[in-house]
């Protein structure tokens, strides 16, 4: 279901835009049933007011939570059933943050991603994609949602945009505060600025080597590491939000010291910041996560060479966290 579809639904019930307004807002925000109820009743139409139970209940339908895995680090892993009984995961992260979905599945077939393995099954529509948040928010406050979970935002563009226009509106999310996440593909770079709300941007880049790029992201659209950065440059100078360039830390493939000095090439005066992420290693894929110290010395140097980067953990590690492998594991039976 889209956005647009309940918007639909809610104009033929005699809302007007204001009306339309105040009932996202209530679903996005997931604001208790009875917030302003009596205001409700006297402001909305009659049909509306009485549809409401009915409509609440098919937007609560959109994303209920199937389990809860919690970490060590203060995130939990939601796996997430949509209304199809298909499956996605999003994650509650600490300080306020949120991880969702925007497909089930994923067609860029990253070799080192568990979501990657199964190709795409399916796109999350617009109001599945609020609908997680709306579920996290019955949980816990979210004041940042990343769109970093299962998929690639950019091959369910529509979708992910009016979610993001939906968001930084009604739901009370700061434009900043959205986080587009994307292998890099140039709809994007067209798109994104077009928007009445302008989310932060990162741009998976993994390798500063155009060939192992499209070794390690066989189906990402060809833009080489040059030109993901010039793009990215340009919307980062455009929006004054800096570039978040995530940097999955395999060992042995993108650790060496031709990477480090690939990245002040390319990095170096950019309005950016490197997040690197030690690989979270899962049996079924032959990758491995370097030692934690050997991934503080790469970040250790390229501080020293200018460039702003963090060493980050992936949230959930403890929790069968990395993308895809909760519905990976749920999908099948747990080796141990
Ligand atoms: Fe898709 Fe992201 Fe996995 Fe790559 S890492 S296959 S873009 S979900």
């Amino acid at each position: 279901m889209r956005i647009e579809d309940i918007r639909q639904r809610l104009r033929a019930l005699g809302a007007n835009p204001r009306h339309e307004q105040r009932v996202l807002r209530l679903w996005s925000q997931a604001l208790p049933q009875d917030a302003g109820r009596r205001e409700i009743a006297h402001f909305l139409p009659a049909p509306l007011v009485a549809a409401l139970p009915v409509l609440g209940a098919e937007l609560a339908a959109l994303a209920v939570l199937r389990s809860e895995h919690v970490g060590e680090d203060g995130s939990a892993r939601l796996l997430v059933a949509l209304g199809d009984g298909q499956t996605v995961e999003s994650v509650l992260l600490p300080r306020d943050g949120l991880c969702v979905s925007t497909q089930v599945g994923c067609a860029v077939g990253c070799v080192f991603c568990m979501t990657g393995l199964g190709g795409l099954v399916r796109q999350v529509g617009s109001a599945e994609i609020v609908a997680q948040v709306a579920l996290a928010r019955t949980r816990r406050v979210v004041k940042k949602v990343v769109f970093m979970g299962m998929g690639e935002p950019a091959h369910n563009l529509d979708n992910v945009l009016e979610a993001i226009d939906l968001l930084g509106t009604e739901g009370n999310i700061g434009h900043k505060n959205l986080v587009f996440s994307t292998v890099g593909d140039p709809r994007v770079f067209d798109a994104l600025p077009q928007g009445r709300v302008k989310p932060a941007l990162a741009l998976s880049l993994h390798t500063t080597r155009a060939e192992l790029r499209e070794r390690l992201l066989p189906r990402a659209p060809r833009m080489s590491p040059e030109e993901l950065v010039e793009a990215g440059e340009r919307y980062a100078r455009a929006t004054g939000y800096p570039i978040q360039y995530q940097w999955t830390l395999l060992e042995g493939i993108n650790d060496g010291d031709d990477e480090i000095e690939g990245i002040v090439r390319l990095l170096h005066g950019r309005y950016a910041i490197l997040n690197m992420i030690p690989y979270n290693t899962v049996d079924e894929l032959p990758f491995r996560r370097p030692a934690w110290e050997q991934a503080a010395d790469i970040a250790r140097r390229l501080h020293r060479r200018g460039i702003l980067t963090k060493l980050r953990q992936s949230a959930g590690q403890d929790v069968d966290g990395g993308c895809g492998q909760l519905r990976a594991r749920a999908a099948k039976p747990v080796r141990r």
